[in-house]
């Protein structure tokens, strides 16, 4: 898959491991993980394969409502990344909402390893109730949240801006936000240089980034927006 980055990317290393339904099956909590979060078909699963720099690492479908587990993927043996299921979806079944919605926030309330949440949002579409939910769990517990807009190739600059900033005003101080296109890469370099911090890797160099476990969750210094 063609990626608009010159930088390292440190996470094309990415493996699948397990898919669980429920937090017994986790991996062990240790070293830093990730969550990526967003409504079906909000695009999560493109921008993973983007950010990963695999065609179908996480699969993508035309099917809201498919992907029904935590999906984990390791970048090595102390990180990983956690494709949350996106189940806040009319067609799925009210008892599975009510499994996931349990099971989601028990795990923002206890996941020590959870340094950050990437809630992925349809710039057509954002802050939608359950992208709330999860900011909300976020902020809940300590745990910084950055919004991805993605889609942005859908949309006019313009429009994409007002988007963004309408977001960002609306966000606590410790959330960050930016526009995303899984279609042409705009705003990889972005998402990377976001994350990279969370898993302890620097961006020049992350073979020497050092990952810290532990329950203390980074906070970012502030908002920022970005439309790269
Ligand atoms: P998920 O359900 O959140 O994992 O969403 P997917 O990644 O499966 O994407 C849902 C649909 O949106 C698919 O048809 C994708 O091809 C499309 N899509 C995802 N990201 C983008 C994007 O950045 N731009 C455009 N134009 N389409 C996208």
């Amino acid at each position: 898959m063609a990626t608009a980055t010159a930088k390292p990317n440190p996470y094309r290393s990415a493996k699948y491991v397990i898919s669980a339904h429920r937090l017994a099956q986790l991996p062990d909590d240790t070293g830093c993980e990730v969550a990526f979060s967003g409504r079906s078909n909000a695009g999560k699963s493109s921008a993973i394969n983007l950010l990963t720099d695999q065609k179908s690492l996480a699969r993508t479908s035309k099917t809201p409502g498919r992907t029904q587990q935590i999906i984990i993927f390791e970048l090595d043996a102390q990180r990983r990344i956690v494709d949350l299921p996106g189940y806040g979806y009319a067609k799925v079944p009210a008892k599975l909402r009510a499994h996931w919605k349990e099971v989601l926030q028990a795990y923002f309330a206890n996941r020590h390893s959870l340094k950050g949440v990437v809630v992925i949002m349809d710039i057509r579409h954002p802050m939608r109730p359950f992208d709330q939910q999860m900011l909300a769990w976020c902020q809940a517990h300590d745990v910084p949240a950055h919004i991805v807009l993605t889609k942005a190739d859908k949309l006019k600059r313009g429009p994409a801006q007002a988007t963004l900033l309408g977001v960002l005003k609306s966000l606590p101080d410790c959330f960050s936000v930016q526009t995303f296109s899984a279609k042409s890469g705009a705003g990889l370099n972005t998402l990377i240089d976001r994350l990279n911090p969370w898993y302890g890797l620097e961006s020049s160099n992350p073979q020497h980034g050092d990952c810290t476990a532990g329950p203390t969750h980074d906070k970012p210094s502030g908002p920022t927006g970005s439309t790269t």
